[in-house]
This record gives structure tokens, C-alpha cells and sequence, in this order.
């Protein structure tokens, strides 16, 4: 029979990809929560429209992306493509709003989105991000890419570098619209059928467009940030001004609009080392908590990619050294499990190979497996009451007395 294989685009995480994996979990859930931030964790599986009404039902996410299915009740599900549509839910529907006048909250997950597989692009991928909801004030928008900053510099990332735009509110989003439609009128003819249809619908997504031609159009298109409002551009100042005392590094990228519709003034994305796709990316969404039937309520939260963040962070600790137990004969078998137990009560690793094979089999084994120590015990230990501990990279051996052996192995092994 043939292999099965893991699904296009998703793929198993283990060995030492995973236990970078959990060094960036644990980094950027400490930093977040020093800044007073709280876990949430949603359901993987939403109702569809939930994401329809929110990301947008014009963008790439919701019209070609989703993993949508029909459940046993003619239920219309899909699996989340982000996170943000399934915390102001939660937020929403538990009236988590009433609690906190402002709410922090991280999550990290898998999210699905059907993308065409490639290098840091993936059909399940995971994400670590922040809501804060409640604030409308810049220095919210200037404290969610401070966190992300802070959560990269404690990776030990290098050159990073933000991108940010302004893209207004959704008056301001009107009228840069009928602009933009005016300059693409000329061009509609060389436009990819994609970005006509975008220019009906809902014309921002253009700048989602990876044609090269409607790249090029877009390119000299007018500039969003030129058309803000005065309050639009205030906000975009005072949040450069918490960029600038902070010593965030960033530059304006006029075209950035991000692929989700409910974004609105900030926008950014996070760039590092010599990673060619952004690595996370967040913004303003005043407008979304309102469009989901809630009341009107201000926020702003940031995405990291997993996937993209561990390509470039170089693993801190070393794989903890473990001891292979080797138990020559039954009741070496269930002497060595007693002091296993003892061992692990210690915080050592052991690992025990119960099947019956010659010593020298053993430590064939052992060896070929990178093991470092090996816990030795046959039949003459257990009647002298010894227990051998052996240095697999320079074959030496101690022999240790059985009711010390904690104390031993730890003088030995130094741990
Ligand atoms: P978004 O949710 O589109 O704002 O994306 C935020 C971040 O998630 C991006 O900067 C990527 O790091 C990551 N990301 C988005 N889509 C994918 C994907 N298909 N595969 C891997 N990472 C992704």
C-alpha cells in the first residue's frame, strides 16, 4: 500500500524544529504578558459568515482561501483563516466588554488558509497575536508594534524593520476610493480580470494584486496617506511620534493595505533579517467590533507567523541530555524502574528500553542514538546492590551504590 502522506501545505513539527517552536511560544507569551496581557483561546472551527462579514467577503482570505464545509445540521463552518473575527466574537458574546474599560489578550494557533504552498507560505500555519480592545488613542497602535518589536528583540532577531501606512477611516477609505477608481479607469484594459472585478467591488483589494502589470499600474496610483483627514492624520503622527521615542525602526510604505477589509487608519507589517515576506503584521480596526453587532469600540492587534519567525531564530538551549536506561534481565527490569523513578523525581530524563537484547546490542543503540549517559544494571548489580553509570562519549564508568544514586548521578552528570 502506498504511504500516506501529510495534506499539501501542512506539515508535522518535531525534533528540533519543535523545540525551536516552543523557545518562540514561550518568548512571546512572557513578554505579552508582561505588559499585562491575558490568554485567549478560541475554537478552531467558526461559522463561516463570521469571517465574511468581518476579513471581508471581496478578499483573497474569504473568496479563494477558506476551508469552508457544511457540518451534519447544514451548518455553513469553515476552519478560522486569523484570529481577530473569533476574539471580538468571544469578546462580544461573553461581554467581555463590560469587564475591562481596555482588554489585552494574546493568542496562538493554527490558522488555515488555501494558499499556493510555497517557502513561508502554508495551508496550516500558525500565528502568535495580540487584541487590544477599547483604545483608541495612537499610543495603542504605537504599543502593539512596541510589543512585537520587544517580542523579536528578545528572539534575538536582527534587522527589523516596520512598515507602516495609514489608510484612514472608512470616510476616508470612501473618498481615496473614488480617486483611485478615476486613475484606474485608464488602465482598466491592461488590469488582470481579478483586479476589474476588485474595481467593482471593493477597489482596495487592487493592492492585494501580484500580477506584475497591475503591480506596475498601482504603483504610480495616488497615495492614500495625501487624502487623509485631519483626525486620520493626527492619529498617523502622534503614532510615528511613539515609533520615534521608542527607537522602533520603520519606514512609510504608502501602498501597504493588508489583505483584510476591516482594517482602518494604522497599518503595518515586520520585516527581519534577510526574510523576503513580512514575519507579522497588524493594524486599526475601529470599525469591526460595531460591524460584528457589538457596540462602537476601538482596537488594534498584530499576527507573528510561526512558520516564518522560526526560518530565521537560531535555537537558544541545547536538547537536555537524557540517560538510556539499560535493564538486563526482569528483575534488573524492575529494580531499574524504581530508580528511574527516583531520577525523574530529580528532573532527569531517562528513557528505558524494555525489549530483551545483549548488553552490547544496547549500547550499539545508544550509540548510533546520540545518547550521552547510559544507566547500566544486571544480575551482579542487583545482588552488590550497584547500579553502573556509563559516559557514552568517553566510555567511562562509575560504578554507584544504590541508595545514593541520586546524590551520585547528579555529582557525576552535574545537573
Ligand atoms: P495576516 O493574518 O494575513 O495579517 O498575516 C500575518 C502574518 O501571518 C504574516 O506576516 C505571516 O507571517 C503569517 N502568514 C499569513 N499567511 C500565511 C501562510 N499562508 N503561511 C505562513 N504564514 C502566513
Amino acid at each position: 500500500m502506498e504511504k500516506f502522506k501529510a495534506v499539501r501545505g501542512m506539515k508535522d513539527l518535531y525534533g528540533e524544529e519543535l523545540r525551536k517552536w516552543k523557545e518562540i511560544e514561550k518568548v512571546c507569551m512572557e513578554t505579552a504578558e508582561l505588559f499585562g496581557y491575558e490568554e485567549i483561546r478560541t475554537p478552531i472551527v467558526e461559522f463561516s459568515e463570521l469571517f465574511e462579514r468581518s476579513v471581508g467577503e471581496s478578499t483573497d482570505i474569504v473568496e479563494k482561501e477558506m476551508y469552508n464545509f457544511v457540518d451534519k445540521k447544514g451548518r455553513k463552518l469553515a476552519l478560522r483563516p486569523e484570529g481577530t473575527a473569533s476574539i471580538v466574537r468571544a469578546y462580544l458574546e461573553r461581554n467581555l466588554y463590560q469587564e475591562r474599560k481596555i482588554a489585552r489578550f494574546y493568542y496562538y494557533g493554527p490558522m488555515f488558509r488555501y494558499d499556493r504552498p510555497q517557502k513561508g507560505r502554508y495551508r496550516q500555519f500558525y500565528q502568535f497575536g495580540i487584541e487590544i480592545l477599547g483604545g483608541s488613542h495612537p499610543f495603542f497602535d504605537g504599543e502593539s508594534v512596541y510589543l512585537l518589536f520587544q517580542i523579536l528583540k528578545n528572539l534575538n532577531i536582527k534587522n527589523i524593520c516596520f512598515e507602516i501606512n495609514s489608510i484612514g477611516c472608512s470616510e476616508c477609505k470612501r473618498r481615496f476610493s473614488s480617486l483611485l477608481r478615476e486613475y484606474l479607469e485608464k488602465y482598466k484594459n491592461q488590469l488582470c480580470s481579478d483586479c476589474q472585478r476588485r474595481m467593482e467591488k471593493n477597489i482596495l483589494r487592487v493592492f492585494d494584486c501580484k500580477q506584475e502589470r497591475c503591480r506596475e499600474i498601482i504603483k504610480e496610483s495616488p497615495k492614500i496617506l495625501d487624502t487623509l483627514c485631519d483626525g486620520c492624520k493626527n492619529h498617523f503622527e502622534k503614532f510615528k511620534q511613539y515609533l520615534e521615542f521608542s527607537s522602533i525602526p520603520y519606514k512609510i510604505n504608502p501602498h501597504l493595505v493588508r489583505g483584510l477589509d476591516y482594517y482602518t487608519k494604522t497599518v503595518y507589517e515586520v520585516f527581519a533579517e534577510d526574510e523576503k515576506n513580512a514575519i507579522g503584521g497588524g493594524g486599526r480596526y475601529d470599525e469591526l467590533v460595531e460591524q460584528l453587532g457589538g457596540p462602537k469600540i476601538p482596537a488594534v492587534g498584530f499576527a507573528l507567523g510561526m512558520e516564518r519567525v522560526s526560518e530565521i531564530y537560531r535555537i537558544s538551549e541545547r536538547k537536555k541530555s537524557s540517560i538510556y536506561g539499560i535493564f538486563l534481565g526482569e528483575e534488573a527490569k524492575k529494580e531499574g524502574m524504581k530508580i528511574c523513578e527516583k531520577l525523574r523525581k530529580e528532573g532527569f530524563v531517562i528513557k528505558i528500553d524494555y525489549e530483551d537484547r545483549s548488553l552490547k546490542n544496547y549500547l550499539k543503540i545508544a550509540d548510533r542514538e546520540g545518547e550521552e549517559w547510559c544507566i547500566i544494571m544486571g544480575e551482579d548489580e542487583i545482588k552488590n546492590n550497584k547500579v553502573i553509570l556509563k559516559d557514552m562519549k568517553s566510555s567511562q564508568q562509575y560504578t554507584l551504590s544504590y541508595q545514593n544514586i541520586v546524590e551520585e548521578v547528579k555529582r557525576i552528570i552535574k545537573c
